[in-house]
């Protein structure tokens, strides 16, 4: 194995590593391999390297460079996991470099962000000049229920001794700092019947016509219904988006099923967004005792509140500034690690090159020069401790 030359060929390295996410790809290890391979060499550069265990996956990798016994930690995070390939108009691990940008599955979501993130950490230990006792977390899984940050924040941060005094996770935000995000609860709501056969429907109860009132008050009292959007992260939304039930054609079915994807502002918690949708179904059960309708939460990923992370927003933002970044600070529509990062307490921001339009693309690429300024964006950071 060679050494990268530089962050351009790190990063095409990182895209010739097939790690589509397991959930879709089928392969609980999918990013195994290339963990491994950032860190040996990240070995070689001199830091301190870990696999930690991620039940039923691929471990995530720490990567630590201590620069003082006092100083504070800052941790890093970017995800080793992409979505998936189909429809893709170009080769997805081909890491073609060409009009002044890296093609490929994960140039910009977020491999861009992995590797310059390290480079900037190579950079900045081999000058020097750290300012923090820096980690720098691989995980895996990001792209469905982020299991890698979860086991990371639940299980290993507790007993690793180190508590950071803030977390940048890596996204494509062409290096705005993100300090709000939505969150998201998907909520199965079924009604349950009962079973006959279709020559006697009288004798069964039909789990479809009961939820197509359900749907119809969903709909107009609960979909439509908005609260005010959060100043960072605008308004949130709610679609009914899946249907199943019934079993054969001759059987009056005994359970229909819908899915709601509703997005949460920092302002709501999925836990109000699950009540509200049960305020609406307890209408109707007070209005037809008989109706059997449930509603649960499939899955939720709590918002990234604002307030949580104001100190390190404003760090970010004046050193990115000053540095002659963007660094305005935004909020996101979108979940990334944070959310998972915020409910255990860390402050968190996302802040990355390129340009999450390119994320989830046919024809994913991130530019050159966007890369070289998320080193020096990141070497900004991890060379700049917090005033306050
Ligand atoms: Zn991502």
């Amino acid at each position: 194995m060679t050494t990268p030359a530089d962050c351009v060929e790190l990063l095409r390295a990182m895209v010739r590593f097939d790690t589509v996410t397991p959930s879709a790809s089928g392969r609980p290890e999918a990013e195994g391999e290339l963990g491994a391979w950032l860190a040996d060499f990240a070995r070689r550069w001199g830091f301190h390297t870990r696999a930690l265990p991620v039940a039923g996956a691929a471990p995530n990798i720490l990567i630590t460079c201590e620069c003082g016994h006092d100083a504070p930690w800052l941790l890093l995070d970017s995800h080793l996991d992409t979505v998936g390939v189909e429809g893709m108009t170009i080769d997805p691990f081909g890491a073609e470099l060409r009009d002044g940008r890296v093609w490929g599955r994960g140039a910009a979501d977020t491999k861009g962000t992995g590797a310059a993130m390290l480079w900037a950490l190579h950079e900045s230990a081999a000058a020097g000049a750290l300012a923090w006792n820096t980690a720098l977390l691989l995980t895996v899984g990001e792209e469905h229920l982020q299991p890698g940050a979860q086991s990371f924040a639940a299980r290993d941060l507790p007993t690793l001794g180190l508590r950071p005094w803030g977390v940048v996770v890596g996204e494509p935000t062409g290096m705005r700092v993100v300090a709000a995000a939505n969150g998201y609860v998907r909520a199965r709501v079924v009604t349950h019947g009962v079973a006959a056969h279709s020559s006697t429907p009288e004798r069964g109860r039909n789990a479809i016509v009961d939820m197509a009132r359900v749907i119809s008050r969903l709909q107009s009292e609960h979909v439509g219904r908005r609260p005010a959007p959060h100043p960072l992260t605008g308004a949130g939304s709610c679609s009914i988006n899946l249907i199943t039930g019934g079993t054969q054609i001759n059987v009056v079915p005994e359970q229909c099923e819908v899915r709601l994807d509703q997005r949460i502002t920092p302002d709501q918690t999925p836990e109000q967004a699950l009540a509200e949708m049960d305020q609406v179904l307890q209408r109707l059960r007070e209005e037809d005792p008989t109706l059997r309708v449930s509603v649960a939460a499939a899955e939720t990923a709590a918002p990234l509140p604002h307030d949580q992370n104001t100190a390190v927003a404003e760090w970010a933002s004046a050193t990115l500034r000053g540095a002659g970044q963007d660094g305005s600070i935004v909020g996101a529509p979108y979940t990334t690690n944070a959310n998972r990062f915020a409910q255990f307490g860390l402050r968190c921001v996302v802040i990355g090159p390129g340009d999450i339009a390119q994320a989830h693309t046919a024809e994913e690429s991130i530019g050159v020069e966007e890369l070289h300024a998320g080193v020096r964006g990141y070497r900004a950071l991890l060379e700049t401790r917090d005033r306050s």
